[in-house]
């Protein structure tokens, strides 16, 4: 493989996407030296094959707001790649959702997913709907006429969507609802759903414990720990959440977490009483950060990201490209040891270089945040036999998953120097997977 010429040779095809090059880029440039050992990748065009989507599906919205006007949106599916189990991913609802930042999900996602160990393909998709300032009975009407238009191309064993950015429990109440009415059975198509009705114990908490855990696996090689470490988290949702809650019961302290409007810097550090107010007014209320900084006044930073905040580790939970060359030099001078990504894609090319070369320990999301979609998998597994495991049995297997993620990483991303390159290491697992299997079933 040429992966100059292939990333080229994309861009030119796909000239607008620049988040699905970006995504792809960083993944050829890991895979060349494992992929250029095996010509017959090369002679099955593994490549073209494993970057472009299996299927795109694309649809219009119409919902009717509260004040009777009719409104279109676009609704979208990407089923990346099911060589190893069925298409699952999350759906994505903001208005800056477009087909480039679905297509790097969703390419993420298949990497994401074959290190989870379970058997699940990559999918992505969503809405440039915008959840927030909608009423309730708006978002309901919406979710409704989106899944009419997916409902006939997902299933338990076919697509599993879940939530992501901008869909939440709500969401996915409201969209698995409307599913099981036009589908007519309940399988548990959608994961992320309430405990009363096939949800998962753990799957709110997951992507943010899984985090720390894996976390705490890389922190482990240096012989460190959370105790007394100060943290800048990134997000205010449900990733970034429950981020804060694991590193309370690991001693840490956390100062910063931030909305797109701004972020709070709390010195003190966000306890658990604290906590507890930002899930209320995020979950219940769907208010904003400033409000956090207002009730305990601590500094708010409006139309900035937390990284220029003095700390050891910084877990990025908001979103892509949220931490730009600038920002990680900010960070490396400030002494900063650790970079865990609860997001997906939050530090730029440039950025993640300058980690490495400081000797950083830096785990990519698809490493570090796949607890979220590994309970996911959890909750279909739980679903299929019709049974509900404890929050410990689930608690269990995630820790179980991020110590394989962190062993797998380790495996294929070990420099000769004995440190870890975690993105080498996490692209070279997953992509082994993935080619392994589509060798075994053929052209497609
Ligand atoms: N959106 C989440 C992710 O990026 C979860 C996906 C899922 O649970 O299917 O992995």
């Amino acid at each position: 493989m040429k992966t100059e010429q292939v990333i080229e040779q994309l861009s030119m095809r796909f000239p607008n996407e620049p988040e699905y090059i970006q995504a792809v880029t960083e993944v050829l440039h890991s895979i060349e030296p494992v992929y250029n050992q095996h010509p017959e990748f090369e002679a099955a065009n593994l490549i073209e094959r494993l970057c472009i989507p299996d299927r795109i599906l694309s649809f219009r919205v119409t919902w009717t707001d509260d004040k009777g006007q009719v409104q279109t949106n676009m609704g979208y599916r990407i089923q990346h790649n099911n060589a190893i189990g069925p298409y699952k991913g999350g759906l994505r609802f903001h208005a800056s959702v477009n087909l480039s930042i679905l297509k790097f999900l969703a390419f993420e996602q298949t990497f994401k997913n074959a290190l989870t160990t379970l058997p699940m393909g990559g999918a992505k998709g969503g809405s440039d709907f915008s959840p927030r300032g909608k009423s309730n009975t708006e978002v309901m009407r919406f979710c409704q006429a989106f899944m009419t238009e997916l409902w006939r191309n997902i299933g338990p064993d076919t697509d599993v969507p879940a939530g992501d950015i901008g869909v939440g429990g709500r969401e996915v109440g409201f969209l698995y609802g409307m599913y099981k009415k036009l589908a007519r059975e309940n399988t548990g198509t959608l994961t992320g759903k309430g405990l009363e009705f096939g949800g998962s114990l753990i799957r709110p908490e997951a992507t943010g414990y899984g985090n720390v855990y894996f976390l705490k696996h890389m922190l482990a090689t240096r012989s460190l720990d959370l105790k007394g470490k100060v943290v800048a988290v990134s997000g205010a949702g449900n990733v970034a959440q429950y981020t804060v809650d694991k590193l309370i019961q690991e001693g840490a302290k956390v100062v910063t977490l931030s909305d797109s409007d701004g972020y709070i810097y709390d010195p003190d550090g966000i306890d658990r009483e604290k906590l507890d107010y930002i899930m209320e007014l995020k979950n219940l209320y769907r208010g904003r950060m400033w409000e956090y900084a207002e009730k305990y006044g601590v500094k708010y930073v409006a139309g900035a990201r937390p990284w220029s905040e003095k700390c050891d580790i910084a877990m990025p939970s908001a979103t892509q490209n949220e931490i730009t060359a600038e920002d990680a030099q900010t960070l490396v001078s400030n002494g900063c040891i650790a970079v865990s990504e609860g997001a997906n894609m939050p530090s730029t090319p440039d950025a993640i270089k300058i980690f490495q070369t400081a000797g950083l320990l830096y785990a990519p999301g698809k490493a570090s945040n796949a607890g979220g979609v590994s309970v996911s998998g959890l909750e279909m597994s739980q679903n299929a036999m019709k049974r509900a495991w404890s929050a410990e049995e689930v608690d269990q297997q995630l820790q179980r998953i991020m110590a394989d993620i962190h062993a797998q990483c380790q495996k294929y991303g070990t420099r000769p120097d004995g440190t870890t390159d975690y993105v080498a290491g996490a692209n070279i697992s997953a992509f082994m997977k993935v080619a392994r299997a589509m060798m075994a079933q053929g052209i497609l």
